[in-house]
């Protein structure tokens, strides 16, 4: 493990005893704190004012019972999460997130760095997430929707349009978003729209919403790859994932002229040599809300499915360009960096949070492959949120063409500010650490200008 900045050890050590057995939160913390020794020292004044401890405690941290009863019969109990990490730039801002997985350290990894990415934007939002452990999987859309009014029976006394935003994350998509915000209406008997994003198309949505992750992470990587003068024109890139980012980054690698040979879902892993054929995914996993087993039922003898089997394996066997880990956290390790830096892979964008353990991201940047944290590369779907929240405003809609204009001028904003940090800060090419002081120093001279609050 690198050293920390002998400011910054103190403070790590603290969030260590204050947050005990959270260990995605303190990878997160840790991965920041790393990239700001040279900006503590620069910048004593964020010192004085105790930024660092202030900004790794959230504002608000709000647990509760969400009781439900299912087909059967029978009361089930889940735990639901929100955590308001930092609104010193706007109304915390975070998506939702249903997986058993769930517990309070997955919510404050999350809302951590949903803090930096929000700032790096450059949008007025702050950074907050949400959730709970409930398994939609399996579930019936009768079931889905009890939930999802008991969660929003708790939760719409702690959100609104001028104090916290929630939207989707895993297992949260247009469907449970709909279910939420009817709740939230019927209690408030308000049709307060920007309460909530990732709304539908005909009550309050925003055209690019539901692509804008996966679309934004395409972007950005195109961004990386043009620093070499290279594109993904000609390319053959590995998404794992089949979920809303990933058939999002998807669809836009094919627009641009790649090729994605393989996706993935917790139970396997589809490798199609000659490419996906995306109509077909999209039908199995958006329409018939089935399996990657099924799509490569459907497909036949162009499609190898491999039950249980890392997605990234596939670099031995074939030459990959781009890898966009897009399912989940810790998802590409050490042993999983080993195997795409062998077989000469270019570039890593991540859709996911934080897909890659710290050892794989380290491999990454000391084989100069080009490495988009997510705090950058996924920033698409937040900001794209923001500009739902924008016309719900302005009582406006804007068209899918300009919205996706929006979106790609975004990107490229964020990818410029990466470089120009990671150029002054001496360490050019380095996006890990223009990414997190870039998101930073916004958030810090808020803090700042806002007084001990
Ligand atoms: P979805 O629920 O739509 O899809 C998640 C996908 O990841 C599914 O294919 C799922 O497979 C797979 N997955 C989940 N857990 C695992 C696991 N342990 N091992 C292997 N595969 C797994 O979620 P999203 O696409 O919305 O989110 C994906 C990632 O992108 C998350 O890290 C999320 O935080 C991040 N993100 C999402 C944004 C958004 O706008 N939606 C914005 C920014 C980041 P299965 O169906 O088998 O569970």
């Amino acid at each position: 493990m690198p050293e920390l900045h002998p400011r910054i050890q103190p403070i790590f050590d603290e969030v260590l005893r204050r947050n005990a057995g959270e260990v995605e939160f303190h990878q997160a913390a840790l991965e920041v704190f790393e990239s700001l020794g040279r900006v503590i020292a620069k910048n004593p004044q964020y010192a004085e004012a105790s930024i660092l401890e202030r900004i790794c405690e959230p504002e608000r941290q709000i647990i509760f019972r969400v009781p439900w009863v299912d087909d059967a019969g029978r009361v089930q109990i889940n735990r639901g999460f929100r955590v308001e990490f930092n609104s010193a730039l706007g109304p915390f801002k975070g998506g939702l997130r249903f997986h058993p997985s769930v517990y309070l350290g997955t919510i404050k990894f999350l809302g951590f760095e949903q803090v930096f990415k929000n700032a790096l934007t450059g949008m007025p939002i702050g950074g907050g997430k949400g959730g709970s452990d409930f398994d939609p999987k399996g579930r019936s859309t009768a079931e889905i929707m009890r939930f999802c009014q008991s969660f929003m029976t708790e939760l719409y006394r702690h959100i609104g349009e001028y104090t916290d935003v929630p939207a989707g994350d895993i297992g949260v998509g247009g469907r449970e978003i709909g279910f939420l915000f009817g709740q939230y209406k019927r209690i408030t008997n308000r049709y307060e729209s920007a309460v909530l994003t990732g709304k539908g198309i005909n009550w309050g949505g925003s055209l690019v919403r539901t692509e804008a992750t996966g679309y934004g992470a395409a972007f950005f990587a195109q961004e990386m790859l043009k620093t070499r003068e290279q594109s993904f024109d000609g390319s053959r890139v590995l998404v794992s994932g089949s979920g809303n980012v990933a058939l999002y980054a998807i669809e836009k690698v094919h627009q641009m002229g790649g090729t994605v040979v393989a996706c993935s879902d917790s139970s396997g892993v589809v490798y199609d040599a000659d490419g996906l054929d995306l109509d077909l995914l999209r039908q199995v996993k958006e329409v018939d809300r089935g399996r990657l087993s099924d799509y490569a039922d459907a497909r036949g003898s162009a499609s190898d499915y491999r039950a249980d089997s890392s997605i990234w394996s596939i670099a031995d066997a074939t030459h990959i360009d781009v890898a966009l880990p897009c399912a989940t956290q810790n998802e590409l390790s050490d042993a999983d960096a080993r195997v795409l830096v062998d077989n000469g892979v270019v570039a890593v964008a991540e859709g996911a949070n934080m897909p890659c353990t710290p050892g794989a991201v380290r491999i990454f940047t000391d084989a100069s492959v080009l490495f988009g944290p997510g705090k950058a590369a996924n920033a698409g779907g937040v900001a794209t949120s923001a500009l739902e929240m924008q016309q719900n405003a302005s009582r406006d809609s804007w068209t899918f063409a300009h919205t996706e204009e929006r979106l790609e001028e975004i990107m490229r904003g964020i990818h410029e500010r990466c470089v120009e940090t990671a150029d002054e800060y001496g360490e050019p090419g380095n996006y890990v650490l223009g990414a997190n002081i870039g998101g930073f120093t916004r958030v810090a001279d808020a803090m700042l200008a806002l007084g001990v609050i």
